[in-house]
């Protein structure tokens, strides 16, 4: 097993655990994804459409399409617009990595959960998370998946990743709780008939 290098690479493995949960992280207990995917129908919003059925429905084949589109929605906005980036695909890479961790932040990236890794043909307990099969990205992972130094990463980028998932995928995520919270009491309404 190899680390991942880049974030697209890290997006890449949400696709590799589509059958390995039942329901996003911080998800929504009380909906199945076919009841989320009747609920993502009436969003108007296309990006947040697409977000629903990755993040909600398990549907992380679109995952990389979602980067394209969460690019595209930040580039018009004034502040993030404006900003001078090391390299011409920067902000779809800072895209990848925030839907990585937004969609799936619990899993070790670097052993993908199984707590183990193969070094020099030997199985040895991951490092990176110490075998709890979960970890964070820190700020130094961040740095290295994004092929730029820490200090550069934590001077500049640290706040502006954090507005750039403050502008796009936290205000995705707000109206899709107020909608499953909407919708919450007709749902149960339904089932308890
Ligand atoms: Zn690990």
């Amino acid at each position: 097993m190899e680390e991942p290098r880049n974030p697209k690479e890290l997006l890449s493995l949400l696709n590799q655990k589509i059958q390995h949960f039942a329901l996003a992280p911080g998800g929504v207990p009380y909906f199945t994804p076919e009841d989320i995917a009747g609920l993502i129908s009436k969003v108007a919003n296309p990006n947040i459409r697409l977000y629903a059925r990755v993040k909600y429905a398990q549907q992380t084949g679109f995952s990389e399409e979602l980067a394209h589109c969460m690019r595209i929605e930040a580039s018009t906005l004034s502040g993030i617009g404006g900003w001078r980036v090391p390299r011409p695909e920067w902000l779809l890479d800072l895209s990848r990595l925030a839907l990585f961790e937004d969609i799936d932040p619990q899993t070790c990236p670097i052993c993908k959960g199984v707590a183990q890794r193969l070094v020099n043909s030997k199985i040895v307990v991951c490092q990176a998370c110490g075998g709890s099969q979960r970890a964070s990205l820190q700020d130094s992972d961040r740095a290295r998946l994004m092929d730029i130094d820490k200090s550069g990463w934590s001077r500049v980028w640290r706040n502006r990743y954090n507005d750039l998932k403050g502008h796009t995928i936290y205000i995705w995520d707000g109206r899709l709780t107020r909608l499953f919270q909407d919708f919450l009491p007709q749902h149960r309404a339904v089932n308890a008939t």
